[in-house]
């Protein structure tokens, strides 16, 4: 999330929101995921349907996609290095326990990162049980059809020093960095809010009990890069973008990346420098039925480049 579990101000709206949002039909179909992928139909009680998808807005369309790391990814992690001994047994807990979820992926801890990777801080003033992960999908803007070319890249995850919850939050918050966005408001994902669940999975799994997830499951078993639907946008809406790419293309940024929080998205790249070029995406809830109250505000970096 670009603001994590404990977030003041961004109020998460699952995808499914038609009761909240009126009579509006559903943004998209989680049946007819199911029908393309029927082993999620053995996943019961998973709550794929309520991820927030990543926003691609490109060619006045708008793409809705899911996104998570290749299968059998050995996905580079940078654990804090100032970490007791204790507070690194936790962490080590939670990155074995999402190990062993059956997702297919593994953790190779490292150093520093190199090309992509989860990066993991724990930050001493913040308040405790807060956190937040901010965590990218790099789309390839020439892909088309029913699955674009898009994998997870990187995650930056920060966690309070201090988190009495700290395997519990971490689970929550690399579930995350693994590519679910969104808060599930049922079921018994830790991709849910709820706060004693974290702290009694936190407790299970410091003792070596067995962890899952169908929610994460769920989206292991979908490819990566899945379109959930599209949407038409007014013509022009989604200019910045459109010349931005350009610019990528022909200074050779890397990118676009996608993130997408709560309430907000963002989409960008990365110059020649190192710095990020990016452009915010507002309105992301209402954009789902109503895809022209989507707002794109380009950042300055952006701003200067499209000058
Ligand atoms: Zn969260």
């Amino acid at each position: 999330m670009l603001r994590g579990l404990h977030a003041v101000a961004r109020v998460a709206v699952p995808a499914v929101a038609a009761g909240v949002l009126g009579c509006a039909e559903p943004a998209w179909d989680a049946a007819r995921l199911e029908q393309h992928h029927p082993e999620l139909t053995k996943l019961e009680g998973h709550r794929l349907a309520d991820v927030r998808p990543f926003y691609w807005p490109a060619g006045d369309r708008l793409t809705l996609l899911l996104c998570r790391w290749p299968d059998a990814a050995r996905i580079p992690v940078v654990l804090p290095r100032d970490a007791t001994p204790d507070r690194r047994r936790r962490l080590e807990a939670a990155l074995t326990a999402w190990e062993e979820a059956g997702l297919g992926i593994r953790f190779e801890r490292t150093a520093a990162l190199a090309a992509g990777g989860i990066e993991i801080e724990l930050v001493p003033d913040m308040l405790a049980w807060s956190a937040n992960t901010e965590a990218d999908c790099v789309v390839d803007p020439k892909g088309s059809g029913d699955r674009l070319p898009a994998r997870m890249a990187y995650a930056s995850i920060q966690l309070a020093r201090d988190d009495p919850r700290l395997v519990g939050t971490a689970l929550h918050e690399l579930g995350h960095a693994l590519g679910f966005q969104g808060h599930p408001r049922r079921g018994t994902s830790i991709m849910g809010k709820d706060k004693n669940r974290l702290l009694h999975t936190g407790v299970r799994v410091l003792k070596g009990e067995g962890f899952e997830d169908a929610t994460l499951a769920a989206l292991y078993a979908v490819p990566s890069g899945t379109v959930l639907a599209r949407r038409t946008l007014p013509p022009g809406h989604t200019e910045p973008i459109d010349r931005l790419l350009a610019v990528a293309a022909r200074e050779g940024w890397r990118g676009p990346f996608l993130r997408a929080g709560d309430t907000e998205g963002l989409v960008s790249w990365r110059d020649g420098r190192g710095r990020e070029v990016g452009v915010l995406l507002h309105g992301l809830s209402l954009a789902l039925n109503e895809p022209s109250r989507l707002v794109l505000e380009p950042l300055p970096a952006a701003r200067r480049a499209l000058k």
